[in-house]
């Protein structure tokens, strides 16, 4: 099964636990447009290569779509398919004026120069201009792309179409038209989840947190989680994973990963094989999709899971955590931050203005509170899961949105 799947299995699921029309279940499980290009780059050599583009426009019945760009070599169309997907169901779980979308390129950033990454950003951009905007399609950062790439979007869709203003693509550089605090916005807002509903998820003053990725999500919560007194005690990213039964020294692991490119060999880490699997209170999936599946959910010790990647439990893994009793805070409530503040920034870049840090961060805090409510209230009217409770609150306003 491939993510796309995996997200329209759970969309049924949700469905039918709530009663959502035919109609609009169908709708859901098909995106609403989606565009696959080729994208020639001439190379620092003087080569030309092609690359494989696609955006696909899942639903824009609560605003337009919204959703970031991926940067990596397994990138192919189901799997922007069922991000464009989740994107739907995030930005209404956390009921922000926008839909959902997703794009993607396939390759190794890693093997680019910085010149072939713009030029091929640029060509993206070129191809994608007809159908992004600020008023159609919002795209932002995902896997390996930041305010660097978003920055010659912006710049190259205002050489194309004349609009300036910087709203047809959010997580610039602030420099750029960027909001304060949306670098860590994605962080910050699972934090929020994760603070609203500790008591009612059981999770102790002090927790130990274990964190697979150690990128913009995985990183910056270590960081957030760590200042506050959780005892981070694994972290990993693509190269390795390292853990401390005392608690890692969080800010010299973030000093360790900038000097090395990874964060083995961290002072006062031991090296092991597998994050998922430490013993720890929260377990925190900040890297890819399907990392957790009917092989490995039954060896995880954790008694919580907070999804900060997209789709990182598969529903054979899903399975297995309500049979154990273990509570998933599913990503599209948990990793919302991040579209929250570019829905922030969009907002600021429309109106021509810019809120403080604190605006932003007190705006975030109200909405990431509210949604994790509104999901807990339906996860005990209802005694579903809470990928099932999210994704019910999502479903009931994406349904009045597109019956009007
Ligand atoms: P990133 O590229 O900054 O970081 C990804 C991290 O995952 C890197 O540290 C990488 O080394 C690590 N990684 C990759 N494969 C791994 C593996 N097999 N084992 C352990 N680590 C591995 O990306 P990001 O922006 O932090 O995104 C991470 C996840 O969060 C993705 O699923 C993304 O869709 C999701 N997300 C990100 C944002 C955001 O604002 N950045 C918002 C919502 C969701």
């Amino acid at each position: 099964m491939n993510p796309f799947e995996f997200a329209q299995q759970q969309i049924r699921r949700a469905a039918g636990a709530m009663g959502l029309k035919e109609d609009t279940l169908n709708v859901m499980l098909t995106p609403r447009r989606e565009v696959h290009a080729s994208i020639p780059v001439m190379m620092d050599d003087g080569s030309q290569r092609i690359f494989s583009a696609y955006r696909v426009q899942h639903n824009n019945a609560r605003g337009p779509h919204k959703g970031g760009i991926r940067y990596h070599q397994d990138v192919d169309i189901e799997e922007v398919r069922a991000l464009a997907t989740w994107m739907t169901l995030k930005t209404a779980t956390v009921g922000i004026p926008l839909g959902g979308g997703k794009g993607g390129i396939q390759l190794n950033p890693k093997e680019l120069s910085e010149g072939e990454l713009e030029r091929l950003t640029r060509g993206f951009t070129r191809v994608m201009a007809d159908v992004i905007g600020p008023d159609k399609d919002v795209p932002a950062p995902d896997v390996n792309t930041g305010p660097r790439e978003m920055g010659w979007i912006s710049d190259e869709y205002g050489k194309i179409t004349g609009d300036t203003s910087g709203a047809v693509i959010t997580g610039k550089a602030v420099a750029d038209g960027g909001s304060e605090g949306r670098g860590e916005a994605t962080a910050r807002g699972g934090f929020i989840v994760m603070e609203t509903l500790k008591e009612r998820l059981g999770i102790p003053d002090g927790a130990a947190i274990a964190i697979q990725g150690f990128g913009n999500a995985g990183r910056t919560f270590a960081r957030l989680a760590s200042v506050a007194g959780y005892k981070i005690v694994a972290v990993s990213d693509s190269r390795g994973a390292i853990y401390s039964t005392d608690g890692l020294d969080v800010a010299a692991v973030e000093v360790h990963k900038d000097e090395t490119r990874g964060v083995s060999g961290a002072p006062g880490s031991e090296a092991i094989d597998d994050v998922l699997t430490v013993d720890c209170d929260v377990l925190v999936p900040a890297a890819l999709e399907n990392a957790l599946h009917g092989d490995n959910a039954g060896n995880v010790k954790a008694k919580v899971l907070l999804e900060l990647a997209n789709g990182p439990v598969t529903p054979d893994g899903d399975a297995i955590f309500e049979q154990n009793g273990v509570q998933v805070i599913p990503d599209i409530l948990a990793n919302a931050g991040g579209v929250t503040v570019s829905g922030f920034e969009w907002e600021q870049n429309l109106k021509g203005e810019h809120w403080t840090a604190e605006e932003v961060d007190q705006k975030l805090q109200v909405i990431m509170k509210d949604a994790s409510e509104a999901m807990w209230k339906e996860h005990e009217a209802l005694n579903i899961p809470l990928r099932v409770s999210a994704q019910v609150v999502a479903l009931r306003r994406i349904e009045e949105a597109m019956s009007k």
